[in-house]
């Protein structure tokens, strides 16, 4: 991959950047500025030495409709913060504004496209589509910066197709990670444990055939542990459950048999009543209730791991040598649903074992409780793109800055 490094000569010229800003949001707040901070080495550099900076990202799952809701207004305003400088927010991601806000750019200014997922060929899977979509994105810049790590396991038009239209080159996060991601797969010291929660249960299961051949053990939580424990024959009530993969995940537990690998599973849980979870105002209105998960109502959710489990997690991570973590134990966003993966962030900035946290969910509650990044090894922007990494996938987003 071309580093930034090498441009030294962008004065003037209009730098076209993938980035990746999916913040959570609480309403319009932002709750955790990671990945926007993230970004900052690239974006400041790159405006020292006077170019134009055109920014595409995207913000949650509108698939491909323009939708207030995930408007970039939020992100373009923190990030004006962070730089110091007003950042222009066109109202469309390739339209009159997006031209007119770009054309109106002067050396060392920053413009923010619109959340590119509003277009539909932004992540369609027609060739043609995204192709057509990113020789507009090209018309914005005369050099494409690839610095959206949390997005590089895609094949999308702001990605992967407009890196093939423009000289294309890797922003020092792309390479920070690429770098430090790498020392997990190139003999990682063992036993080695890979921690997996968070809610893509269906993206994630997809990932454990490959995370099984290089971890020891595989420590389930979050939301896919109910698919598992199904297909152990248990009920998990109104637990978040992917009916399915409840064949592929009684397969993953035959397979783990069958190598001599480990694949733990919560023994108990905290659960609630559906109704009382209100994710968007990150509260709980009703009781929790701890139950092991051999008896989980049939009214109830489980919404994290409960401090039996907690504590088997706990002493699992203390013992290895290297650890990778994604995606939390429960709804970590509410205050009574937290301590699973509190007990799990604990662990790992306690323990002296390379530990990588991956997924931006997971970094944003490791930051939301107080720990300090420097206890961990890193702190990667990237959930689906580290796992895959790790799985030793070539990903589309790297390989056509590797291409370049
Ligand atoms: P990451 O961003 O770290 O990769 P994900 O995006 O996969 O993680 O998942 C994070 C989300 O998973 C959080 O919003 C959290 O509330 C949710 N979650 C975790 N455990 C559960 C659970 N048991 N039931 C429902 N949602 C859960
Ligand atoms: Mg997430």
């Amino acid at each position: 991959m071309k580093s930034i490094d090498e441009l030294t000569d962008v004065a003037g010229k209009r730098v076209l950047i993938r980035c990746d800003f999916n913040v959570p949001l609480k309403g319009e707040e932002i709750t955790d500025d990671g990945r926007i901070r993230a970004a900052l080495p690239t974006l400041t550099a790159l405006r020292a030495r006077g170019a134009k900076l055109v920014i595409m990202a995207h913000l949650g799952r509108p698939e491909g409709e323009a939708n207030p809701k995930y408007s970039l207004a939020p992100v373009a305003k923190r990030l004006g913060e962070l730089l110091g400088v007003p950042v222009a927010l066109a109202a469309d991601v390739v339209g009159a504004s997006a031209q007119a806000t770009v054309a109106a750019l002067a050396d060392g200014d920053v413009a923010l496209l619109e959340n590119v997922r509003f277009e539909p060929g932004e992540a369609s899977k027609a060739d043609a589509e995204r192709e057509a979509l990113a020789a507009r994105y090209a018309g914005f810049g005369d050099i494409f910066v690839s610095d959206g790590f949390g997005v590089v396991h895609r094949k999308q038009a702001s990605v992967y197709d407009v890196a093939k239209l423009l000289p294309a080159y890797a922003g020092y996060l792309v390479e920070r990670e690429v770098t430090v991601l790498k020392k997990l797969t190139v003999h990682p010291e063992r036993p080695y444990v890979v921690v997996l929660g968070g809610a893509k249960v269906a993206d994630k299961l997809a990932v454990i055939d490959n995370l099984l051949a290089v971890a020891d053990t595989l420590i389930i939580g979050g939301g896919m542990a109910y698919t598992f424990l199904k297909a152990e024959g248990l009920e998990v009530g109104r637990s978040l459950l992917d009916e399915t993969k409840i064949a592929a995940c009684a397969g993953y537990l035959e397979q783990a048999k069958a190598t001599g690998k480990r694949i733990l599973l919560p023994v108990d849980a905290r659960v609630a009543d559906p109704a009382d979870i209100d994710f968007g105002g990150r509260v709980l209105n009703g009781e929790v209730a701890i139950v092991p998960t051999t008896a989980i109502p049939a009214d109830k959710e489980a919404a994290d791991i409960g401090p039996e489990t907690a504590a088997l997690y706990a002493a699992e991570i203390a013992a290895a040598k290297t650890v990778f973590w994604n995606g939390p134990m429960g709804i970590s966003e509410i205050a009574e649903l937290s301590a699973g993966t509190k007990a799990v962030a604990g662990a790992l900035a306690g323990s002296a074992a390379f530990s990588v946290v991956g997924g931006g969910d997971s970094a944003a509650a490791v930051r939301a409780f107080g720990f300090d990044e420097a206890s961990f090894g890193h702190i990667s922007t990237g959930g689906g793109a580290s796992l895959e990494f790790l799985e030793g996938k070539t990903l589309p987003g790297l390989a056509v800055l590797e291409e370049a």
